[in-house]
């Protein structure tokens, strides 16, 4: 009896792998053909700083809209992109969506701040990067320094010596480039001083912690400081509450971008934030 439970439990281990294969398969094709068909779109994320509330910044995320399951998390569906590789010319498609949309504002008058584009480890690896962002920059008229880069910690630990030299080619471009979701992976504090960065993100996992008891204040303090050491900016990033904008502001954190700020948003609401003064609820903090 044990030994046919031990069966059954194989059996259904295997078709709930093969179920999960299926799925992500149907999911690879239906993104591919999104991408085809111009089904995905971009929202913006807006940034701050603490001290004045003054727009800095804006994060670029992708959004697909499913025809059949509805909106599909891109926590869920760039891991897919990225096992089958679909991940380049989906990034490629971001990144000049992005740039099309800076230059759009720009061209309206309107003085956009810089963009901030995820990139996936396959996108920095690729050989050829620092050329196709000069070539998507030249051919939509951004100016490099307009653009951030967003790079996550275990792609720069992988090969650091090369990714050093990636680094180096993007920054000479005047390109910013950022570490995302800093402190959940593993940096070389050596390597962190080497590389050519502008910005450490503080990983939203630890914002949400903030005030808890055995919660992520050491951390977070630790992160503003060894940023501010190495002469980065430091943003905060998941910041939803009041308490948690205040601890930041009063460890010295330079930036802010969560729901307590702003949603991302689609671009044509984005733009209702352009050339308009800043949310109240940091800016309230000058006059107190
Ligand atoms: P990320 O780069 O760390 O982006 C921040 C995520 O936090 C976004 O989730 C954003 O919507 C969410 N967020 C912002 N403020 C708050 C807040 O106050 N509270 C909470 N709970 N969440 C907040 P989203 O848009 O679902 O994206 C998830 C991840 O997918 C991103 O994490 C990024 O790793 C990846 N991703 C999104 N777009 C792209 C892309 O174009 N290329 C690549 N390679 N990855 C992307
Ligand atoms: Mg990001
Ligand atoms: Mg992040
Ligand atoms: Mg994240």
């Amino acid at each position: 009896a044990a030994k046919n439970a031990g069966r059954n439990g194989y059996r259904f281990y295997e078709a709930a792998m093969n179920a999960r294969i299926a799925d992500q398969l149907a999911l690879e094709m239906d993104l591919r053909e999104a991408l085809e068909n111009n089904a995905l779109h971009l929202h913006f994320q807006p940034q701050f700083t603490l001290n004045e509330a003054r727009l800095v910044g804006a994060e670029v995320l992708l959004r697909w809209n499913h025809p059949v399951h509805g909106p599909i998390s891109p926590a869920r569906f760039i891991p897919v992109a990225e096992e089958t590789g679909l991940i380049l010319p989906l990034g490629a498609w971001v990144l000049r969506q992005a740039c099309q949309q800076w230059r759009i504002w720009h061209e309206a008058g309107l003085n956009p701040p810089p963009l901030a584009v995820n990139l996936s480890a396959a996108q920095f690896q690729a050989s050829g990067l620092p050329e196709e962002v000069a070539a998507v920059l030249a051919e939509t008229g951004m100016p490099a320094t307009s653009l951030e880069l967003e790079l996550t910690e275990t792609i720069v630990a992988e090969d650091a010596e090369r990714a050093e030299t990636t680094m180096h080619r993007l920054a000479d471009l005047g390109i910013h480039l950022s570490i995302d979701d800093f402190g959940t992976g593993y940096s070389s504090l050596a390597y962190l001083r080497r590389f050519p960065l502008h910005k450490l993100k503080i990983d939203q996992s630890f914002v949400r912690e903030l005030a808890n008891a055995g919660g992520s204040d050491v951390i977070v303090i630790a992160i503003i400081q060894l940023g501010k050491a190495l002469g980065l900016t430091v943003i905060a990033e998941g910041v939803e509450t009041p308490a948690q904008r205040d601890f930041l502001h009063q460890q010295g954190c330079d930036e802010v971008q969560g729901y307590l700020f702003g949603r991302p948003i689609p671009a044509d609401q984005f733009t209702a934030l352009l050339g308009t003064p800043a949310p109240a609820p940091a800016a309230n903090r000058l006059s107190s």
